[in-house]
């Protein structure tokens, strides 16, 4: 499609505000910035000190003056003016990478159960952080378009986004959202339930990091039994630092009521949807897409449970960014993917 003239001259950016992950793509260069949902800010000047891995890296370690946020927490934007910032700094960083003439148009997925008043936060922050024009996506859609489905066809797909605060579990066709839910049980509650059964089960307690690293390190729902990961906690009992082997097996055990919750709504989304949309779902399958996707047997499992082919996404975690860029390069025909009612 050929671009308009101002285009040429216009850096134009897509965003995915993950609740763990903000991914930021270029058009024409792929995915510039891949950095953790995390703001770190002084509590006694009020000021934002640094956005990103750097601010995730002082989580934990910080003076007690220096705190670190999430501001987009379980699917919703937990703190605006956080948020605003944080998405000001990656549009910023953003534009300095290229030396056009223009400001952007920015493209961001934002979680799908947003509500009208964080969706204008999101429009108001993007514009004064130098957008020319904002444009809002649900992730799932991105999501879906990232990974090529085919959205634009009558066929039905689906796509289960498994994130840090929440599984998007949507099914898509013709441009639209069939039929969609939010669970907010994802990669944060994993991390939580692996916390939990730690401490329960070797009376060691870790943080919010290592349980991750257990995670990504052994994470299972089919475990062998044969691998380990070494955690250092703090020993409930003598408050004593403790090194245990943690395996996969413990880990699978640890997230299954978490992973049976998924389960249970993919399936009760197959039961809401019109049959002759499942009969498609069934014959190309349902992807997974997320950090999630990663776990090791989810896809096997979803699959074994509900007899019904399940894939992994290539790149899983770019997925929603890599639609978010294919979106800006062609605004025209996905026109009717983008939320509408932004009238401020
Ligand atoms: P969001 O879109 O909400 O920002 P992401 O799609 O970036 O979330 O996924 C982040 C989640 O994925 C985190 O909970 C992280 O721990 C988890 N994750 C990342 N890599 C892996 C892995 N290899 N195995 C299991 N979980 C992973
Ligand atoms: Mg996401």
């Amino acid at each position: 499609m050929a671009k308009g003239f101002l285009d040429r001259f216009s850096n134009d950016i897509g965003i995915d505000l993950g609740t763990a992950n903000t991914l930021v793509y270029l058009a024409g260069k792929g995915i510039v910035i891949n950095e953790p949902s995390v703001v770190a800010l002084n509590t006694k000047t009020n000021k934002v000190v640094a956005v990103g891995s750097v601010a995730k890296e002082m989580l934990g370690k910080t003076p007690s003056h220096i705190k670190a946020i999430r501001p987009i927490l379980d699917g919703v934007v937990s703190d605006f003016e956080i948020a605003e910032e944080m998405l000001g700094y990656l549009i910023k960083k953003a534009n300095a990478m290229q030396s056009k003439l223009l400001s952007p148009r920015v493209v961001v997925g934002v979680p799908s159960q947003i509500s009208s008043v964080e969706i204008k936060a999101v429009y108001d922050a993007s514009v004064s952080a130098g957008a020319r024009k904002v444009f809002i996506v649900e992730e799932p859609m991105a999501g879906a378009i990232g990974i090529g489905l085919p959205i634009h066809e009558s066929i039905g797909s689906m796509v289960i986004d498994i994130g840090g605060g929440t599984t998007d579990i949507a099914v898509i066709a013709l441009f639209g959202v069939v039929k969609s839910i939010s669970l907010k049980v994802a990669g944060d509650r994993f991390n939580d339930d692996i916390i939990t059964y730690v401490k329960d089960n070797y009376n060691i307690l870790i943080g919010e990091r290592t349980a991750e690293e257990v995670k990504i390190g052994v994470g299972s729902v089919l475990p062998t039994g044969q691998e380990y990961f070494n955690v250092r906690g703090r020993d409930i009992i003598s408050g004593l630092p403790k090194e245990v082997s943690v395996s996969d097996m413990d880990i699978a055990k640890a997230v299954a009521a978490s992973v049976r919750e998924i389960v249970t709504a993919v399936q009760s989304v197959l039961q809401q949807t019109p049959p002759e949309v499942v009969s498609d779902i069934i014959k190309t399958g349902v992807y997974l897409t997320g950090g999630g996707a990663y776990i090791r047997g989810l896809a096997k499992l979803i699959s074994d449970d509900l007899n019904i082919k399940v894939f992994v996404a290539d790149d899983p975690m770019s997925a929603v960014a890599k639609g978010a860029g294919k979106i800006l390069e062609n605004l025209e025909y996905f026109k009717e993917v983008l939320i509408k009612d932004i009238h401020f």
